[in-house]
């Protein structure tokens, strides 16, 4: 059990409305009621949780502002520890003021993410839901954070505890086996052993797959937006954005050091890489578009082809679409309000999937992101379901689905059960690290080091 009380501000820091510092331990109740005093005439030291009370926060100068505490009480609070949620006008200086006083008081600064650590310590949530606190923090787009609230409401955690139980229930049979082995294994039992261990290795290899889908939406999906200079992949962009101002920068020439545009469409997030040659189509370094969208192509996880269906098709066009290869990639066809002199069927010939816009009409738009979210898979994406979120939990699966192909091996080749259980009690624990029933101290800490203060 922790016995250190700790203090964090909750919110983030700058002129808001209201700012909160949230207290946690054994001695939140005392440490607070050092620092606040009631309104209501409420008694931090005896009131009951889930309650709040009114008053004013003081240090040894004297009362600084109006305060609402929240208390919640052990062990049904976030952290599992007697919580007081101290909300007061949201200055720096006042938090700072607030925090500094519970500190005098007797808490200690909390660390990066020492409040979910201390959650997870005392069991409220498991280390997936943990680091979807984190991912629901950071989440940039609607469908990230739809996933990682379904994370953090166990999707991940209930999956994996569903391997486990069968790997469980098949590692005390395989036991019950080895203990008594003159009641031979009979063949029938052999057979559904193996097919029951397949069944969860492609449970374990599916779940795995999951962390490229979800790495897409919480990561953005790195984009190339390619073509010949003046076919409108700058109006494009401005068109997916919604806004002009996140493409188009006032001042010429500083495009030239942005990296990376973030758009957001349709709860994906794009990640426009080296956007500066695509800016400015008077410059110089535009008449390099064609050279250029090989790199970007490479570096992309997909590809918007952008055509002018006002001309007919160019040598440049052809070698843009030679160097989309098997990337995934949408042919957009452009200015589709003029007369129409390209040539679809070539077009039609290379790309799987062809969309039609008048960017500058801003006709088009829901056509493209429907087609982006068919060819990178996320059109039936179910935001409810289990959800592999990081290189940590894929590395957990990937070797718990490792060690049940082993066991399969075993078992194929008629080695002894002993074996087999081996690699049964192997993936367990795989799994158990994934949620943290038995991950390493070293681990705890990496996953708690991604935390921002105040979490
Ligand atoms: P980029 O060089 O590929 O980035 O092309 P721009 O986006 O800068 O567009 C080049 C020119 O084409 C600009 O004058 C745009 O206004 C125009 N343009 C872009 N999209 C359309 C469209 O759908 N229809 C028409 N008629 N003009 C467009
Ligand atoms: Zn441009």
């Amino acid at each position: 059990m922790e016995t250190a009380t700790i203090a964090a501000i909750a919110t983030p820091l700058g002129v808001g409305g209201i700012g909160t510092i949230r207290v946690s331990g054994p001695g939140a109740r005392e440490i607070t009621a050092r620092v606040f005093r009631s309104a209501l005439g409420d008694d931090l030291r005896k009131m009951e949780g889930y309650r709040a009370t009114f008053g004013h926060v003081f240090d040894e100068a004297g009362e600084f502002d109006e305060a609402v505490v929240l208390l919640f009480a052990a062990p049904r609070s976030f952290t599992g520890e007697d919580v007081a949620e101290i909300s007061c006008h949201g200055g720096v200086y006042l938090l700072e003021r607030l925090l500094s006083a519970l500190v005098r008081a007797g808490a200690r600064p909390a660390q990066a993410g020492e409040f979910t650590k201390r959650a997870f310590l005392n069991g409220k949530l498991d280390l997936t839901r943990a680091e979807a606190v984190a991912d629901l923090i950071g989440a940039q787009g609607r469908q990230a954070a739809a996933s990682a609230l379904a994370a953090k409401e166990g999707a991940l955690y209930r999956k994996s505890r569903e391997i486990c139980d069968s790997l469980v229930a098949l590692a005390s049979h395989l036991s019950a086996w080895i203990d008594y082995p003159e009641e031979d294994v009979e063949d029938v039992e052999g057979e559904s052993l193996l097919s029951e261990l397949t069944a969860i290795g492609e449970g374990l290899t599916a779940l795995s797959a999951t962390f490229e889908t979800g790495h897409l939406l919480r990561e953005g999906i790195p984009t190339a937006i390619v073509g010949r200079p003046n076919v409108g992949k700058s109006t494009i962009m401005n068109m997916l954005s919604g806004t002009q101002n996140s493409i188009v920068t006032p001042i010429p020439g500083t495009t030239r050091d942005v990296v990376e545009d973030q758009v957001a469409v349709d709860g994906m997030v794009l990640r426009l890489a080296d956007t500066a040659g695509i800016r400015d189509t008077d410059d110089p370094v535009e008449r390099l578009g064609v050279e250029r969208a090989r790199a970007r192509i490479d570096q992309a996880a997909l590809v918007l082809a952008v055509f002018d269906a006002s001309e007919a098709l160019t040598d440049d066009d052809r070698s843009i679409i030679a160097q989309c290869g098997e990337k995934p990639a949408i042919a957009v066809i452009n200015k589709r309000d003029l007369e129409q002199k390209i040539d679809e069927t070539y077009i039609k010939d290379k790309f799987k999937h062809i969309v039609y816009t008048s960017a500058q009409m801003g006709e088009g738009q829901q056509e493209l992101s429907a087609a982006i979210r068919r060819v990178m898979r996320l059109e039936h994406l179910d935001p409810s379901a289990p959800m592999v979120a990081n290189e940590r939990q894929r590395d957990c699966v990937l070797r718990a689905g490792a060690a049940v192909e082993s066991a399969v091996e075993a078992l194929r080749m008629a080695f002894t059960l002993d074996a087999v259980d081996v690699c049964v009690e192997d993936a367990i624990s795989c799994l158990m690290e994934l949620t943290g029933e038995r991950a390493s101290e070293a681990v705890v800490e990496q996953v708690f080091s991604r935390f921002c203060v105040g979490k």
